[in-house]
This record gives structure tokens, C-alpha cells and sequence, in this order.
């Protein structure tokens, strides 16, 4: 990976953005001789470990080889591990791909590389539990490594882009070759989301509960759930007996279901009723709570938490956001926040739509950065990208933690002070004070730059 400076940024575009870059040059003392016999060493680990598993590609990112070739120590961060409690300068150390130490002071003597973050701020790889990165068959499809690892999503839950018909190919063609920790939720369309032209649940067949059994027991590795989508463009009429098939399927393999919604046909507290204990509802603060969108979301015409939603919240059901391009609302969200409602997990829905240079999305960081406006400090924002997301995979022993042992997924980011416009999903614009802009982003030993 080249070295190069990450000076430009698309968010800074005619956002009027303070370049505030005292802290750009990266500090990366790795010694060139050792980088060579790691070079070596890497490779013929990763041909042991083709030899070992059904793919190389899929072998080396996901399950680094261990031994000193992969030590690497970030030093003089501002920790921020809300799975712990951690809030402070430490430095971090990674050996073998793993978390191995996490002390006040550590010393560098000895390290393949030695990374000087000068106060930068440093938290486990985020878990971005909406991402669509099923590239170039969905027509949401988008780059993992570039929009999610590169900018600290070391982990992604791809939520539906494909579905029992389309899965084979999302696996051998793009989470075994992507270094992102890609898995995924099930679509219980069999077309997964493929186009825009036609919903994929606007055809009842499409949903086959007994295909989506049989694919999620062949995929129980990557697949962590089923995905269904509620809304005009995408269930049409068919919205309810589509979440009861996909609830068939879940409850056949013991995984979740995550419900989109988007102005369904079937009253929203009908579809509410049916989310159980450990289900997600993405797009929970889309704008809702005015007489115009009252049937769209989680609040009443007059601002009001539904009693549908309070009791799903009661129940144990998870509120995600899933920012995308049409699904989150400054309004809505500030309204729910005063009501003591706020989302379980932070994640971006970052898709095709929504990363280019009008946004409003970017990237996780972007939508976290949002947060710290509505008032979250970052320890809180933090945990909703990374501790909570990985337990609702249940998950949170190995990712979205630093603690010794789990995966040495490492993101760190400049803090950017000044004034940062943000832009929901509906034109609604804030200015924000802070803004987490990705700087490094290390998994599986190997270091990333941030991809614009
Ligand atoms: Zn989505």
C-alpha cells in the first residue's frame, strides 16, 4: 500500500470545511528491511493458508497468520472503547492480527511498525450494520474497501443486496475477495435487490421461505439473517405476508430479521407488532412525525413516539438508522431524542446513491459525525458503531472491541474542529462543531488509507 498523502477530500468541496490538516503527515516508522522479510513471510503464509482453506483470497484477509511479522504499535492515541470503559491516551498493540496489548505506555522498541498518532483519535474498527456492497450486480452495489474499511468499517453487514439465488455470487465474488469482514443479511427475495426497476418483493414467489432456509444453512458463516424489505417501491401491496415469510425463515435457522421500512401499504404498527426480541428496524428515523409522513415511521402526525414503537423498543427490538438516501431526518431524530429515543446502532446505508460528491451519506465516520451535532458525546456515538452493532451480531467478543484477543481491527481519525455543515436525507442541514474524518484504518496487520 502507497504511502500517499490524503490531503484531498470531497467533503471539503464547496462545504466551505476549515482544512484543518495540522496532523496530516503520517508518522509511520516502519523499518524497510523488516517490511521486506515481512513481504516474504506474508506470502508464504498466504500460500500455506490457500493450501489450508477453500480460497486463498478469502484466507489471508480474514484470518491473518500469526508471528512478529504482523506487530504493529499505535502509540499516543485518544482511546475511545466504550466496550470497556476506555476513554484516554493509550497505545494499542496488535500482534498476529490480534489485540494483544492495550497499556498507558508501550514500549517501541521491537515493532514491524510503529505508528505515531499524535492525539488522534483511536477506537475499535467500526461495525457499520447497513452497508450495500454487493458491486456490480446490485444496482446499490459500492466498493467495500474503499467507502467501508478505508474509512474505519473493518466489519459491514450487508443487508439484503442479495438473496438466495443471488448469494453464491456475492460470496465467491466479493466477501471472499473483499478485505473488508464482509456478512450479511438474507434477503427473503430470492432476486435480492438487483434494480431499481421493479421491487423485489413486488413478485409474492420471489419471497421462497424455503430457499432462504437452505441457503442461509449452506452460508451459516457469513449469513447472520434475513433482510426484508417494507415499502411502496419494494413490497408494494405484498409488505406484510413478506415479513411473515421472512420471520418463517428466521425462526427455521435462529437468526433475526431486519425490517426496512419506507411508506409501506400495511399500517406501520401492524408490521411493528410483528419484530421480536433482537430484531432491527433500519431506517427508524426517517421523517416521520408531521401530518404528511405520519404513515412512514416511528412517530405520530403530531411528533409523538407510536405506542407501536415504545412497545417494540420494550420488547427488546433494535432501532438502527441506516442513514442512506431517503432514511434519516434531522427533524424526526430531534423529535425522537426528546423523547428519550435515540438508535441502538449508529450505521450509514452507505450505497451507490449517496457517496458521491453530493453526499449526503460519504461514510460511517460522516453519519457518526452527525451524531456528535445531536449531542451524543463521542464515547456514546462510539459504542453505536462498534460495541452495540457487533453484540447485535453477537459478535462483540472477537470485533467492535480492543479488548486482548479480539480481531486488531484499529480505526483512527482526525477530530476536525470548526464548523461542518451536514445534510440529512431530506435537505435539512446542521452545523456541527466536530467532524470524525478517517485517517488509518488497520485489519488483518495490514494498514489502510483512507479512499476518497
Ligand atoms: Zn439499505
Amino acid at each position: 500500500m502507497s504511502h500517499t498523502h490524503a490531503h484531498t477530500h470531497p467533503h471539503t468541496h464547496g462545504h466551505g470545511h476549515p482544512h484543518t490538516h495540522a496532523h496530516s503527515h503520517a508518522h509511520t516508522h516502519a523499518m524497510p528491511r523488516r517490511q521486506f522479510l515481512t513481504a516474504a513471510v506474508g506470502t508464504a503464509a498466504g500460500l500455506a493458508a490457500g493450501l489450508s482453506h477453500r480460497t486463498s483470497f478469502a484466507a489471508e484477509p480474514n484470518t491473518p497468520e500469526s508471528g512478529q511479522a504482523w506487530d504493529i504499535l499505535i502509540r499516543g492515541g485518544h482511546v475511545v472503547d466504550p466496550s470497556q470503559g476506555l476513554i484516554g491516551r493509550y497505545d494499542v498493540a496488535i500482534r498476529g492480527g490480534k489485540i494483544a496489548q492495550v497499556a498507558p505506555t508501550i514500549d517501541p522498541a521491537g515493532w514491524r511498525e510503529v505508528i505515531d498518532v499524535d492525539g488522534r483519535i483511536v477506537t475499535p474498527g467500526f461495525v457499520d450494520l447497513h452497508a450495500h456492497v454487493y458491486e456490480g450486480v446490485s444496482h446499490y452495489g459500492i466498493n467495500a474497501d474503499k467507502y467501508c474499511l478505508s474509512r474505519g468499517a473493518t466489519t459491514v453487514l450487508d443487508p439484503g443486496s442479495a438473496g438466495a439465488q443471488t448469494f453464491p455470487g456475492f460470496r465467491k465474488y466479493v466477501i471472499e475477495v473483499q478485505a473488508t469482514r464482509i456478512r450479511a443479511l438474507l434477503n427473503i427475495s430470492v432476486t435480492g435487490m438487483l434494480t431499481a426497476l421493479r421491487g423485489e418483493l413486488e413478485d409474492l414467489e420471489h419471497a421462497n421461505v424455503e430457499r432462504a432456509i437452505q441457503t442461509i444453512e449452506q452460508n451459516r458463516d457469513l449469513i447472520l439473517g434475513v433482510k426484508v424489505r417494507c415499502g411502496r417501491g419494494q413490497s408494494g401491496p405484498n409488505d406484510l405476508v413478506a415479513v411473515q415469510r421472512a420471520l418463517e425463515a428466521a425462526e427455521a435457522v435462529r437468526l433475526p430479521i431486519m425490517m426496512h421500512i419506507t411508506n409501506t401499504v400495511t399500517p406501520i404498527d401492524q408490521l411493528l407488532a410483528l419484530l421480536r426480541r433482537g430484531d432491527l428496524l433500519t431506517h427508524s428515523f426517517r421523517r416521520s412525525g408531521t401530518p404528511e409522513s405520519a404513515d412512514e415511521g416511528i412517530l405520530t402526525s403530531e411528533g409523538i413516539l407510536r405506542t407501536s414503537a415504545g412497545e417494540a423498543l420494550e420488547r427488546g427490538v433494535l432501532f438502527d438508522v441506516g442513514h442512506g438516501q431517503g432514511s434519516f431526518s434531522f427533524d424526526t431524530m430531534e423529535m425522537a431524542m426528546r423523547q428519550g429515543v435515540l438508535p441502538h446502532t449508529i450505521s450509514s446505508d452507505v450505497h451507490a446513491y449517496n457517496v458521491g460528491e453530493e453526499g449526503p451519506v460519504y461514510d460511517l465516520a460522516t453519519t457518526l459525525s452527525k451524531f456528535l451535532y445531536l449531542g451524543l458525546s463521542l464515547d456514546e456515538a462510539v459504542r453505536r458503531t462498534t460495541a452495540t452493532p457487533a453484540a447485535a451480531l453477537g459478535w462483540d467478543v472477537q470485533i467492535g472491541t480492543l479488548r486482548v484477543g479480539a480481531e486488531g481491527d484499529v480505526a483512527i481519525f482526525d477530530m476536525l474542529d470548526g464548523e461542518h455543515r451536514f445534510v440529512d436525507s431530506y435537505g435539512g442541514e446542521r452545523v456541527g462543531r466536530q467532524r470524525l474524518v478517517p485517517w488509518r484504518t488497520i485489519k488483518g496487520g495490514r494498514t489502510y488509507l483512507p479512499q476518497w
